[in-house]
């Protein structure tokens, strides 16, 4: 995915909280032919939510450095609007290479004594941050619909997950365990010490504008290490009001910074610095591919969690209600806008009709609106790129002979609401199952055999995740294996969870987050050879 267009706005030095502006600059190129104005005035409702969120005081508009809350230098600001509405919610500091520079210094400057801690006093300030974040799910929520624009319900259900990384790390801080090593040697001793690997630049994504950053500071700061945070210039509210509540917890000036603006150009910062011994990137593999060059000239550490093509094969032999259900979650969770987001159904032809029958009744029945309106499942696309990409997906597929059974347009509540769509007769040749869609389009495609399925599933560059259903025990386990994916969902289509590893193979991605493995990737290991020091 690559829809990070933002509204740069020169807005001298308006520092501070709120701004309500006319605006149509969310993204200088979007020349669509339908859109409505892209940002208004708020509404009294949505006026009355950001002035609670204000008075709660997670409502922050600057750049967290070195525990001082901070403007560009410049003044220059970015606005943050809402996709349901169009509303400019806020206006938050569009930094560069110089503030990213003073971020890396505070970093830095902070490891020494971050890193000296114990780790149990590391551990009670994590966990302080976890019991903040959960005692603040409601404006934490709340301020994910407005940025994000996820229904409401998912978007705490977002700040729990979250959360949940920060508890999981609070306690896996107490658990670095070094190795003895059996000497080749009577008169020496060989261990093995974890340390962390140093300051880390983390740089995250739109979707989950809260789960992709605790997801990657939680180890990072249970090691040891102290972190740049790069969140989306789309969703930066939810990363500063994290940040606030990490300094409530205790955690130290410069141990948790916060930058955003010009994504490049902090990149660029963080890979040229010496300082910064990792990078962790979730986002398009076109930018993580750039990231992994950039890395080279310092030979950073990296980890990678990049674009997905997640197959979801539905076999002959599966429980049509489980298929139906888990495919479901697996394609329209956030509006089809994640990476393990099924993106080609692959169904068995025995099977075929009643699937696309039972699905698209399914898909129907889905409300789509206002996040914060009650009983909405599917909200808005994050912005008019998105919208724009899926339609010329769908126009492809119908060029290339696909029907549409279902949606296949813009919904008529306007902005970037899309209508949810299935889609049948979708081949291997539709960019719909070539490339990662990213909105709530479920196309379907057909297969014969075991081994025909497999070869579509693994048919493209990306790793990340897939899904099958079968009610054949040997089946499952036959086609787990051949699969070319870093997660595999058997009968079940929500498998995230923080106690198990999450990452891609192939273009996917490096590396893996979540679990006692996502701690591996921010320590180094040190070989120790201790001498007998009584030895003449
Ligand atoms: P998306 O489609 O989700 O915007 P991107 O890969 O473009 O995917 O963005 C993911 C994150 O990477 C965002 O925080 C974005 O600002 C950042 N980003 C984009 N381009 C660069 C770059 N050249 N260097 C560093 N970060 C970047």
């Amino acid at each position: 995915m690559t829809l990070g267009r933002i509204a740069l706005a020169r807005i001298p030095a308006t520092r501070g909280t709120i701004h309500r502006l006319f605006s149509t600059t969310l993204s200088s190129s979007s020349t669509n032919r339908t859109s409505p104005p892209l940002s208004r005035h708020m509404s009294m409702k949505s006026d009355n939510l950001v002035s609670k969120l204000t008075s709660s005081g997670l409502l922050k508009t600057q750049g967290l450095i070195d525990g001082k809350w901070v403007d560009a230098h410049d003044g220059d600001t970015i606005k943050v609007l809402n996709p349901a509405t169009g509303e400019v919610v806020a206006n938050v500091p569009c930094m560069g290479q110089s503030e990213t520079n003073d971020a890396i210094s505070s970093a830095y400057d902070a490891f020494r004594s971050w890193s000296k801690l114990t780790a149990s006093e590391r551990s009670q300030r994590l966990r302080k941050w976890y019991d903040l974040l959960i005692s603040h799910k409601e404006e934490l929520g709340q301020l994910i619909t407005l940025e994000q624009g996820k229904p409401l319900k998912e978007a705490m259900g977002e700040v729990i997950y979250g959360a949940s990384f920060i508890e999981f790390y609070a306690e896996e801080a107490k658990r670095v365990y070094g190795d003895i090593i059996p000497s080749t040697l009577g008169d020496r001793r060989l261990f093995v010490l974890k340390q962390p690997v140093g300051v880390v630049g983390a740089i995250t994504p739109w979707n989950f504008p809260l789960a992709m950053i605790t997801r990657k500071v939680g180890p990072a700061l249970a090691c040891g290490c102290t972190v740049i945070v790069k969140p989306s210039e789309l969703t930066p509210l939810t990363a500063l009001a994290a940040a606030e509540l990490a300094l409530q917890a205790g955690i130290p000036p410069g141990v948790l910074n916060v930058v955003m603006g010009k994504a490049s150009d902090i990149g660029d910062a963080l890979l040229a610095s010496p300082e910064v011994r990792k990078i962790t990137f979730t986002g398009s593999t076109a930018v993580g591919k750039k990231l992994m060059a950039g890395a080279a000239g310092t030979v950073k550490r990296l980890s990678l969690e990049l674009g997905g093509n997640a197959p979801c094969i539905v076999f002959d032999d599966a429980d049509l209600d489980v298929a139906v259900k888990g495919s479901l979650a697996a394609k329209f969770r956030n509006s089809g806008q994640t990476c393990v987001c099924a993106n080609r159904i692959i169904v068995q032809e025995g099977i075929y009709d009643k699937f696309a029958d039972a699905f698209s009744k399914a898909v129907q029945s889905m409300q789509v609106g206002d996040g914060f309106s009650e009983g909405v499942m599917q909200g808005p696309l994050i912005n008019e790129a998105a919208v724009q990409k899926v339609e010329s997906f769908v126009e492809d597929a119908i060029f290339k002979g696909a029907k549409v059974l279902l949606g296949g347009k813009r919904h008529s509540l306007g902005m970037t609401f899309y209508e949810p769509t299935v889609i049948s007769d979708v081949t291997e040749a539709m960019l719909l199952s070539r490339e990662e869609v990213f909105g709530p389009v479920a196309p379907l495609l057909r297969f014969k055999t075991e081994e025909e399925a497999i070869l579509m599933a693994n048919n493209t560059k990306a790793g990340l995740a897939a899904y099958i259903f079968t009610n054949n025990v040997q089946r499952s386990w036959r086609v787990t294996e051949a699969l070319e994916y870093g997660l595999v969902g058997v009968n079940e289509g929500l498998i995230s969870t923080e106690v198990a590893p999450f990452g891609g193979l192939k273009q996917s991605g490096l590396g893996r987050e979540g679990s006692k493995y996502g701690m591996d990737e921010y320590l180094e290991m040190k070989y120790v050879c201790l001498g007998d020091m009584n030895r003449k």
